[in-house]
C-alpha cells in the first residue's frame, strides 16, 4: 500500500472549485447564494419554498458501533459515501455534517472534516470560524447571561414604579411596549398595550421576575477548551460588590442556542424557540424564559444569518452542507434540520420524474454510536422535523470490535497494542456481539440497516469476512467493506451501491419511534435504557425525581429525552465493553432545554467544557509568509 499523506496535505493538494460553480451544478440560483470568499457560501432558506413541490431525495443516517477513543470513522465514511454516490455513481449526493467546535480542533481530538481521501475542503476553513455561526451563538448566549444577572441587579436596587419607568422609558415623549414586552404581558394575561394603563399590581407583576439565583441554569460560553472557566464567581467588581454569584462557562456548542439552531424549521420557529428557553425559576417556582427577560428578539437578530446552512465541498467536488453542531454529550450531536430539508429538496425529484433513477441522496451523521446518536436522531431530531430516513448505515471497525471482544484499551497518541495490528479472528468474533446489538437496536425503528466496514491497512480478509457474517446473522440487510480513507470515493463504490439498493426497498410506513411523548418521564427513560442499552431499568436519584416533578408541573413532562452518558459502552459504565447485561442506569439529574424541545438526563458526570492536554493541537500550527496555515492535523 502506498503511504497516505496527512489530512492537511491531501486537503491542500486539491484546488476546490468556486462555490458559485458548485451551487449552479446542484440547482441553487445566484440570488439564493451568499458567498463568504471563494469556497464557502450560505444558502438562503427560500430554496425550500421554491422547491416545495419536489419529492424529497433519499435520507441516509450514518452512525456507528460503540467506538474506541480513536473514533471509528463515521465522518470519514459519510464523506467517502457521498464521494462515491456523487463522483462515481452520478447521483446528486450531499454530505450534511456538523460544524466543529474550535475547542477540540486545538485540543486533543482534531478536526471533524473526515480524513484521508474522504474530506471536506478547504479543511482549515471548515475547522476554524467557517461563516461565523458559532461566534453568533456565543454572542447570543452571552447576551442572555448578561441580561439575567443585570436584571437581578436592577430588581434588587429599585422599587417597582421606578423599575417600570426605566424598563419602559419614554422615547420622544411616548412610552411604548416593545414587541417582546407585549409577549410578556400576554403571558401574564394583562391585555393592555398602553404602558400608562397598567395598575400598580400589574406593574409589579410585569417588572418583577424575582429570579431565584439558585435556579439559574443559563451559563456563559466560549469556543475554547478553557477548563479554568468551568467554575467562576461573577460580580467581583466594586460596583457589583455584594452581588457575587458562582457560575461557570460551557463550550459554545453546548449552549441551548446551538440546539435551537439545529432543531429549528424556519426563522419564525427559531424566534419562538429562543424566546421559550427557560433560564431559571422565580422564587415562587415559575419558569423564567428568555422572552421574560426581554431578549428573544435580540437573540434572533444575532442568529438570523446563522440559520442559513453553509455550502462547501468534498475532495471530489461534491456538495456538503455544514450547519450547527450541538454538543453530543448533552445534546443531539447532529447537524441541522434545515440543512437536511434543503438538501433533500435539492436532491429530490420533480413530479413525473422517474424516482428510482433520478433521486439524489442526503447522507448525514449522528454523533456517538447508534444507540445514543441514532436514538436521539430518531426520537428528537426526526420527531421534530417530521422527516423519515430511508437507511441506517452502521460503521464498524476491526479494532473497535476487537476491543469489545476483550482486547486491551487503546489511547489516542499511543501506538496500538499488537492484537490490533495482527489477525485475530477469535477476539473479533467475540466483539461482534456489540455490532449485533447495534443492528438489533437500529432494526427496532423499522428501517433497512447496512453495515459499513471501515477498512484499515492492517485488516485481513478473514477479519472483514468475520464482521460481514456476524452482521448478516444479526439481521443487517447488507455489510460492505469500504476503503474511502485510502482511496476516496472509488473505495466506497460498493458501499454506495448497497445503500442505493437498501434505500430503494425502504418503506417509510414501517418507521416507528421508540416511545410515546405522553408517557411519563420515567417511562421514557426506561424505554431508552431497556430497549436500547439493554439495561434492567433506570434508577432515579432524589434530585432527578425532584426535577422531574418540577418539570412535569411546569408542563415540560411531554418532551422527548436526551440521555447523557458515556459513549464508550452500551451501558453507563465506560469499562463495560461488548454487550453488558444485568445493570441499572443511575440517573443523577434531569435538566431541560425547553426551547430546543427536550429534557436531558445525566447518567454520568458530564463535562460541558473540555480541557486541553499537555501536547495540544495548537502547538503544531504555524502560518507561513504567504498566509497558508501549516500543521493543522
Ligand atoms: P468519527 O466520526 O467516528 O469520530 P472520524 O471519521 O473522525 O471518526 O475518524 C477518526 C480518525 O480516524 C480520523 O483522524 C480519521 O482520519 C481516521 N480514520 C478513519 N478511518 C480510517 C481508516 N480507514 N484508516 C486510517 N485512518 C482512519
Amino acid at each position: 500500500l502506498e503511504k497516505v499523506p496527512s489530512d492537511f496535505e491531501i486537503s491542500r493538494s486539491q484546488k476546490p472549485k468556486n462555490v458559485r460553480d458548485l451551487a449552479k451544478e446542484i440547482g441553487i440560483t445566484d440570488n439564493e447564494l451568499e458567498s463568504y470568499g471563494s469556497y464557502k457560501a450560505k444558502v438562503q432558506l427560500s430554496v425550500l419554498d421554491r422547491l416545495k413541490h419536489r419529492k424529497n431525495g433519499k435520507y441516509i443516517l450514518v452512525t456507528g458501533i460503540t467506538p474506541t477513543p480513536l473514533g471509528e470513522g463515521k465522518s470519514t465514511t459519510t464523506v467517502g459515501l457521498v464521494q462515491a454516490l456523487g463522483a462515481h455513481l452520478g447521483k446528486i449526493a450531499f454530505a450534511n455534517v456538523r460544524q466543529p467546535s474550535m475547542g477540540p480542533t486545538f485540543g486533543i481530538k482534531g478536526g471533524a472534516a473526515g480524513g484521508g481521501y474522504a474530506q471536506v475542503i478547504p479543511m482549515d476553513e471548515f475547522n476554524m470560524h467557517l461563516t461565523g455561526d458559532i461566534h453568533a451563538i456565543g454572542a447570543a448566549t452571552n447576551l442572555l447571561a448578561a441580561a439575567i444577572d443585570t436584571r437581578m441587579f436592577h430588581e434588587r436596587s429599585q422599587k417597582d414604579a421606578a423599575l417600570y419607568k426605566r424598563l419602559v422609558p419614554a422615547k420622544q415623549g411616548v412610552r411604548k411596549f416593545s414587541p417582546v414586552m407585549l409577549r410578556r404581558l400576554e403571558k401574564l394575561g394583562i391585555n393592555k398595550t398602553n404602558p400608562d394603563d397598567l395598575t400598580p399590581e400589574e406593574v409589579s407583576k410585569f417588572v418583577r421576575l424575582d429570579i431565584d439565583p439558585e435556579t439559574i441554569t443559563w451559563r456563559r460560553v466560549v469556543d475554547c477548551n478553557d477548563r479554568h472557566l468551568r467554575g467562576i464567581t461573577i460580580g467581583q467588581g466594586p460596583a457589583e460588590k455584594g452581588h457575587t454569584r458562582e457560575t461557570g462557562f460551557d463550550i459554545t456548542v453546548a449552549s441551548e442556542c446551538m440546539a435551537v439552531l439545529a432543531l429549528s424549521s424556519s426563522l419564525s420557529d427559531m424566534r419562538e424557540r429562543l424566546g421559550r428557553m427557560v433560564v431559571a425559576s422565580s422564587k415562587s417556582g415559575e419558569p423564567i424564559t428568555c422572552d421574560d427577560i426581554g431578549a428573544g428578539g435580540a437573540l434572533t437578530a444575532l442568529m438570523k444569518d446563522a440559520i442559513k446552512p453553509t455550502l462547501m465541498q468534498t475532495l471530489e467536488g461534491t456538495p456538503v452542507f455544514v450547519h450547527a453542531g450541538p454538543f453530543a454529550n448533552i445534546s443531539i450531536g447532529a447537524n441541522s434540520v434545515l440543512a437536511d430539508k434543503i438538501a433533500l429538496k435539492l436532491a429530490g425529484t420533480e413530479p413525473g420524474e422517474n424516482e428510482a433513477e433520478k433521486t439524489g441522496y442526503v447522507v448525514t451523521e449522528a454523533g456517538f454510536d447508534f444507540t445514543m446518536g441514532g436514538e436521539r436522531f430518531f426520537n428528537i431530531k426526526c420527531r421534530s422535523s417530521g422527516l423519515v430516513p430511508d437507511v441506517v448505515v452502521i460503521v464498524a471497525t476491526v479494532r473497535a470490535l476487537k476491543l469489545h471482544g476483550g482486547g486491551p484499551n487503546v489511547t489516542p497518541g499511543v501506538a496500538l497494542p499488537e492484537v490490533y495490528r495482527q489477525e485475530n479472528v477469535e477476539l473479533l468474533r467475540n466483539g461482534c456481539a456489540n455490532l449485533g446489538k447495534q443492528i438489533e437496536n437500529a432494526k427496532q425503528y423499522g428501517l433497512p440497516v447496512v453495515v459499513a466496514i471501515n477498512q484499515f491497512e492492517t485488516d485481513t480478509p478473514a477479519e472483514v469476512e468475520c464482521i460481514r457474517e456476524a452482521a448478516i446473522a444479526a439481521g443487517a440487510d447488507d455489510a460492505i467493506v469500504s476503503n474511502h480513507w485510502a482511496e476516496g470515493g472509488k473505495g466506497s463504490i460498493a458501499l454506495a451501491e448497497g445503500v442505493v439498493a437498501a434505500a430503494n426497498k425502504s418503506d417509510s410506513n414501517n418507521f416507528e419511534l421508540l416511545y410515546d411523548l405522553n408517557s411519563s418521564v420515567e417511562e421514557k427513560l426506561n424505554a431508552i435504557a431497556k430497549k436500547m442499552y439493554g439495561a434492567d431499568k433506570v434508577e432515579l436519584s432524589d434530585l432527578a425525581r425532584e426535577k422531574i416533578e418540577t418539570y412535569t408541573r411546569q408542563g415540560f413532562g411531554n418532551l422527548p429525552i436526551c440521555v447523557a452518558k458515556t459513549q464508550y459502552s452500551l451501558s453507563h459504565d465506560p469499562a463495560l465493553k461488548g454487550v453488558p447485561s444485568n445493570f441499572t442506569v443511575p440517573i443523577r439529574d434531569v435538566r431541560a432545554s425547553v426551547g430546543a424541545g427536550y429534557l436531558y438526563a445525566l447518567a454520568a458526570e458530564i463535562q460541558t467544557i473540555p480541557g486541553l492536554p499537555t501536547h495540544c493541537g495548537f502547538m503544531d500550527v504555524e502560518v507561513s509568509e504567504d498566509g497558508n496555515i501549516e500543521g493543522l492535523f
